[in-house]
């Protein structure tokens, strides 16, 4: 079986390398180098804190596969509100969660500031902790993925942009090749790259932004702030922290953070903790979004597959979706036990669907 895939980011990555460790051809194509669209930018936060059993399965599975691969920081993630509706929603959460079988819990968050002193707990209504949870480092992980693809026996072409010239057909410098299958996990470009074979998918962009700071010199967990509408995570003896989304042109995305971003996150951050770093870098890298918030993961058309619309989640997701589109494609039984061909099919949408890629278009972050 020969296998052409579009995109070298971490799902592209892990399909290459599953599909060539159950014997297939593969080759992959990537525009640029490997991880130069979301993957190399990501923040690399990993969880399994999901409401939504599937989602979950997703997650536990990739947890597992970034540990056997010694690619994870164990770290907690914790989530936290400031308001009384944010604080309900967080303890429904959890509750949603635990009947899950996930180790997540609801912390006091004077308990909170106990076991990390720098956060400012004071203004905090509600925390959450999954404890299966960590960080992986972005480019290792791709670097990695990339390593394991090409001893498996996979192509990896970069600087090599190709188009579909028909469904497992892929237009490439060298002319026309054919393919039993062709994956498309190109990212915001999936759309308009199956778009050539007469498939309309369901997906938009948005942008979404880091700074990391200088080093800092104290513990802390990952943690979303559910009220302020921001993240951060430990870095390499500093912190990056994130968020400033807000919908985008594919084609259009300054990989530069704005300045107003790093203001605003860095006022936050401050606020939020007892520190005060300066900011030592910051950029900018394109997200994919979809009218559930569910991906577009599966068969468009015969032998065309698509994998795409993470809503900011795809790297923590990339080792389970990636190994269950390579044990599809090679038909062979699926690890991850959930309805996933149903919940994630990319066919569910008709695919003219307008919508807002934030879900709320007056929505400021
Ligand atoms: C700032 C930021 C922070 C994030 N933080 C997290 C996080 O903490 N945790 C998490 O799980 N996710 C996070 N994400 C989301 C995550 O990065 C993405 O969901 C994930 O990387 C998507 O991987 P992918 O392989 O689908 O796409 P990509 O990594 O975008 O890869 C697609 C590739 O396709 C290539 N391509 C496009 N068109 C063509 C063509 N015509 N020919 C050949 N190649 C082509 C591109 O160059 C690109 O390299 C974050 C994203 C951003 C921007």
């Amino acid at each position: 079986m020969q296998v052409g895939i579009v995109g070298g980011g971490c799902v592209g990555l892990t399909v290459a390398g599953d599909l060539a460790e159950r014997g297939v051809d593969v080759t992959l194509y990537e525009r640029g180098d490997v991880g130069s669209g979301a993957s190399g930018r990501a923040a690399g936060i990993c969880y399994d804190a999901f409401a939504d059993p599937t989602d979950a399965a997703v997650a536990r599975r990739a947890l597992d596969r970034y540990r056997e691969w010694d690619l994870l920081t164990p770290r907690p993630y914790v989530w936290v509100a400031r308001g009384d509706e944010d604080a309900r929603a967080v303890r429904e959460q959890v509750t949603e969660m635990r009947a899950l079988g996930l180790d997540v819990e609801s912390i006091a968050p004077e308990r909170l500031g106990g076991r990390y002193p720098a956060v400012e707990t004071r203004e905090l209504t509600a925390c959450a902790m999954a404890n299966d949870a960590g960080t992986v480092t972005p480019t290792a992980v791709v670097e990695r993925l990339a390593e394991r693809a090409r001893a498996a026996g996979a192509t990896v072409r970069t600087g090599s942009a190709v188009s579909l010239a028909g469904p497992t057909a892929l237009q490439t410098a060298d002319g026309e090749s054919a393919f039993d299958a062709v994956v498309v996990a190109a990212g915001p470009a999936t759309g308009s790259l199956v778009a050539d074979v007469g498939v309309a998918l369901a997906l938009e962009t948005y942008r979404a932004q880091v700074l990391v700071t200088d080093p800092v010199n104290v513990s802390l967990p990952s943690l979303y702030d559910a009220s302020g509408e921001f993240y951060w995570r430990p870095w390499a003896g500093a912190i990056l922290v994130g968020d400033g989304a807000h919908a985008v042109d594919p084609e259009n995305c300054d990989p530069a953070a704005d300045s107003e971003f790093v203001e605003s996150a860095l006022e936050r951050f401050r606020a939020a903790t007892a520190l005060s770093p300066a900011v030592a870098r910051s950029w900018a890298g394109p997200c994919t979004a979809t009218p559930d918030r569910d991906p577009l993961v599966g068969r468009v058309a015969e032998g065309c597959w698509v994998a795409t619309g993470w809503q900011g989640h795809g790297l923590m997701r990339a080792p389970a979706i990636g190994e269950w589109l390579a044990e599809r494609i090679s038909g062979a039984a699926t690890t991850v036990d959930a309805p996933l061909a149903e919940q994630f099919d990319p066919t569910r949408f008709d695919g003219d669907e307008t919508f807002h890629p934030l879900g709320d278009p007056t929505a400021e972050w």
